[in-house]
């Protein structure tokens, strides 16, 4: 048996082997969450989770209040516009990206977007190089028969 005082080896002597993992999974959204993705497919509405305590909107929607622990039971409509709050700018093409979600070409800009009614953030995609923290933006739908009650049946976001 070895404790770490008496390793054989020194941290020098670690190494580092590269993997690729490929995990099939599913995802239970829940009651709520399940509730909003079925909005923004079939009624192209984004819902929020608002606590009755202290009126905090979560996007996406979650069950409990992590400000007070309370359990919420209202979903509210949020958006869809809403204004850009912190930004990075993609100039690679990213593999995920491009096989599962992406129909934007780089320089694409990934967004925390602050919608219209939510206390929270919502990470989505915006095309272009040129958008600033402020910048007013609305959803760019998918096609009604290439909605899936995913938050990419929003496309992206883009200027308003
Ligand atoms: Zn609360």
């Amino acid at each position: 048996m070895y404790t770490t005082d008496k390793l054989p080896l020194d941290q020098k002597d670690c190494f580092g082997k590269f993997g690729l993992m490929s995990i099939p999974y599913r995802y239970f959204a829940g009651l709520f969450l399940s509730e909003a993705m079925i909005a923004l497919r079939d009624d192209k509405k984004i819902l929020g989770a608002k606590c009755e305590k202290c009126d905090k909107v979560y996007v996406p929607p979650r069950s409990r209040c992590e400000k007070d622990f309370s359990k919420i039971t209202e979903l509210v409509e949020v958006g869809p516009e809403g204004t850009v709050e912190e930004i990075t700018v993609v100039n690679y093409e990213e593999e995920y990206f491009k096989k599962f979600c992406s129909m934007l070409d780089p320089p694409y800009t990934m967004a925390l977007i602050k919608l219209d009614g939510a206390s929270t953030k919502l990470l989505h995609r915006i095309p272009g190089d040129k958008i600033k923290r402020g910048d007013r933006v609305k959803p760019k739908w998918a096609a009604d028969d290439k909605r899936e009650a995913m938050i990419t049946d929003i496309e992206y976001f883009e200027k308003v």
